[in-house]
């Protein structure tokens, strides 16, 4: 870990990043709704309901990279101009993707979060490109990377003069096929050694399965995960994408409070 510089430290101030009212790093934060933006009416129901039920911000991809070419890819700036709808009508800030390196400034016009997929956390031009903006960037673990290729990334983002980076266990491949990934919780209380950076959890990419996010979510929280990234659908079974894996808003709502229930137990043990 001796080259990363500006990631790495768990003796430094610990990061915090303020996105809209919350700061991540200090408050747990919830961050839900489809994998895909497919329409308004679908985005803005979505959005209320993840609202309702104590989400904190509002992902959504508009951008999608996607295994075969022939799978929807997403509505590109139809998408972000969706997403501004539902955040003007539900003040949730929004985060969600960014696939190439020629739309990471005007995107900046539409998202409070950047997001980078597990695809490209090594797309060290694209990770130059969010460094020079000034907004936070969510930096998902890429699925075959150690803790110190991930951490390395967040650093070419850093030196690029962008303080602000949320880290985002997902799950790895492993020889394992019955869930999608292999979510790694001790890459939590890892990175907490290794980086002063928040660390949040993606349980839905980490597992595929819906019957297992409940769980995951509680067991990132033992972890001592800063928050939970997840997807919620009005009708899942229609969804464009990521279907398996993906929440009902009742589903949804009730992992939020004994999520939350949860945090505030462990907060009373410090
Ligand atoms: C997503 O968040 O919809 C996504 C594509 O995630 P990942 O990059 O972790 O696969
Ligand atoms: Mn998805």
């Amino acid at each position: 870990m001796k080259d990363i510089k500006l990631a790495s430290g768990a003796g430094k101030k610990r990061t915090r990043i303020q996105v809209g009212r919350l700061q991540v790093g200090l408050d747990f934060i919830v961050i839900a709704g489809p994998c895909s933006v497919e329409d308004e009416t679908q985005t803005v129901e979505v959005a209320h309901a993840v609202k309702a039920a104590g989400a904190n911000m509002l992902r959504g991809g508009a951008f999608k990279p996607r295994s075969s070419p022939y799978a929807f890819q997403g509505l590109g700036l139809k998408g972000l101009k969706i997403l501004a709808k539902a955040k003007e009508e539900t003040g949730l800030p929004i985060v969600s993707e960014a696939l190439d390196t020629r739309d990471v400034v005007w995107m900046c016009d539409y998202v409070d979060v950047l997001q980078i997929g597990a695809r490209n956390m090594q797309n060290f031009p694209l990770l130059k490109e969010v460094g020079k903006t000034r907004k936070p960037v969510l930096l998902k673990r890429g699925m075959n990377s150690t803790l110190s290729e991930w951490l390395n990334c967040a650093e070419y983002i850093l030196n690029e003069g962008n303080a602000d980076v949320i880290l985002c266990e997902r799950g790895i491949r492993t020889f394992e096929t019955y869930t999608r990934n292999t979510l790694d919780l001790s890459a939590v209380p890892a990175i907490k050694e290794l980086s002063h950076l928040p660390i949040i959890v993606d349980p839905a990419h980490g597992t595929g399965r819906i019957s297992l996010i409940a769980s995951m979510s509680l067991a990132a929280v033992a972890a001592g995960a800063d928050g939970l990234i997840v997807e919620v659908h009005s009708n899942p079974k229609t969804a464009l994408s990521d279907r398996d894996q993906t929440l009902t808003p009742l589903q949804f709502s009730e992992i939020v409070r004994q999520v939350r229930s949860l945090r505030s137990f462990m907060e009373g043990l410090n």
